[in-house]
């Protein structure tokens, strides 16, 4: 977390120090929950990127001890006012506002999951976490995908083939960022890789039904990337929590209900994003839509026409009824994009991430929950400190 006075006066920096999150990201996880119930049925997950770890204390808090956050907790809420209010008035509709019970978390609402395996991993050491198992690690490296499922299943043998049946995971979440130069395609380029280096991890671990979250930056062909998502996953959207910079090119996608191909198996050897792989399996499904005829059945008893979703009817002035395509997934052969869905999410009362709040009279600074433990400019702050500061021995600024 940074220490300018910008970030001293945004509100997702200070909220972060004042709830104990390592970083300001653990809202950005708790929206996006807020928006797609992420942790729903939950139990075994994969935090990608993860140092300093506060995604793996939204994680830890949620799954371990069972606190309830985002839409769990709103469900929650209210079925304990129903609870309340059965009791005193016998059933209600609606609350009457003045009445709604703000309920504090107690040891009553916690309800920690069973057989919960967290599995953090990250370039940077991840200061320990109570029950999940970090690992200092390169995502973009193949030597880490046995590393992973050895921490997911001790017993796991790098010889069997059967790796998925070993190790179903529920959800796959990657933060992953490069340290940012400045030169956008270059920036965007870097990123691209980091997000298929965690989809090759994902499709390794992921059980059918799971779901795969990953930072992205927009850049112009992004719907390609979708389009390419859209392979392997029965939803994808594009989200944009409130606690991410309005002014960033970071989005997240949100990848539900995992449905691999048939014959699909993720490869080592082939990983996705590295050679034609990904490329001959859209140009299959391109194929395989462009082969599909357009479904219209009639219905026996009303001898009305249905039609595919893709399709529509039009019934001209003369009665003549024609049958048109209309969705912008239409065959085109060689179109290999895909827009998908865009959602801006986390409830409108929260905090803007672009604007400078006034602090409050008295505000104390809090220092970060965990300071960055091996920071990448480490080396160039020492090295500032043996030349006598950012003014030297001289007396000019370096
Ligand atoms: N989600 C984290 C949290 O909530 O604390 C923040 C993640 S931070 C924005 C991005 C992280 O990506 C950095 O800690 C960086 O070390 C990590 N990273 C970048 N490239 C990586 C790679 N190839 N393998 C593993 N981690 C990587």
């Amino acid at each position: 977390m940074g220490k300018s006075s910008k970030d001293k006066r945004d509100a997702y920096y200070r909220l972060a120090k004042e709830q104990g999150w390592r970083a300001r990201s653990a809202f950005k996880l708790l929206q996006l929950d807020e928006e797609f119930d992420l942790f729903a049925d939950v139990t075994r997950v994969v935090d990608l990127c993860a140092a300093p770890g506060s995604w793996s204390q939204v994680l830890s808090r949620v799954l371990i001890k069972g606190e309830k956050f985002g839409r769990a907790a709103w469900q929650n809420r209210e079925a304990k006012f129903r609870q309340q209010m059965l009791g005193v008035f016998g059933p209600v509709k609606e609350a009457p506002e003045e009445q709604v019970v703000e309920v504090d978390p107690s040891e009553d609402d916690l309800k920690p999951r069973k057989d919960v395996k967290i599995v953090s991993i990250d370039l940077q050491p991840i200061s320990p976490l109570p029950g999940i198992i970090t690992l200092r690690a390169d995502i973009t490296h193949p030597a880490t995908v046995p590393l992973l499922l050895n921490a997911l299943d001790p017993d796991y043998d790098a010889t069997s083939k059967d790796q998925k049946a070993a190790h179903p995971v529920d959800l796959v979440i990657s933060d992953g960022a490069p340290d940012v130069t400045g030169l956008h395609d270059l920036d965007i380029y870097v990123q691209s890789q980091l997000l298929f280096a965690a989809l090759n991890l994902a499709l390794c671990v992921l059980k059918p039904g799971g779901k795969f979250v990953a930072k992205i930056f927009r850049g112009k062909n992004v719907d390609v990337l979708y389009a390419q998502l859209k392979i392997f996953f029965e939803e994808v959207h594009v989200a944009k929590p409130r606690s991410s910079r309005a002014s960033s090119v970071e989005a997240f996608i949100v990848c539900l209900n995992f449905q691999p191909p048939k014959g699909f198996s993720a490869s080592l050897e082939e990983p996705l994003g590295v050679g034609y792989r990904l490329t001959d399996m859209m140009e299959e499904r391109q194929n395989a839509i462009s082969l599909e005829a357009p479904t219209i059945l009639q219905n026996p008893e009303t001898s009305a026409w249905d039609c595919a979703p893709e399709y529509t009817r039009r019934t001209d002035a003369d009665g003549v009824t024609e049958v048109e395509f209309e969705d912008l997934r239409a065959p085109e052969k060689d179109d290999v994009r895909w827009i998908a869905p865009f959602i801006a999410c986390g409830d409108l009362s929260a905090f803007d991430s672009d604007a400078s709040y006034r602090l409050p009279p008295g505000h104390v600074s809090l220092d970060p929950v965990q300071p960055p433990t091996a920071p990448p400019y480490k080396r160039a702050l020492e090295m500032r400190k043996l030349a006598g500061g950012a003014y030297g021995k001289t007396g000019t600024k370096s």
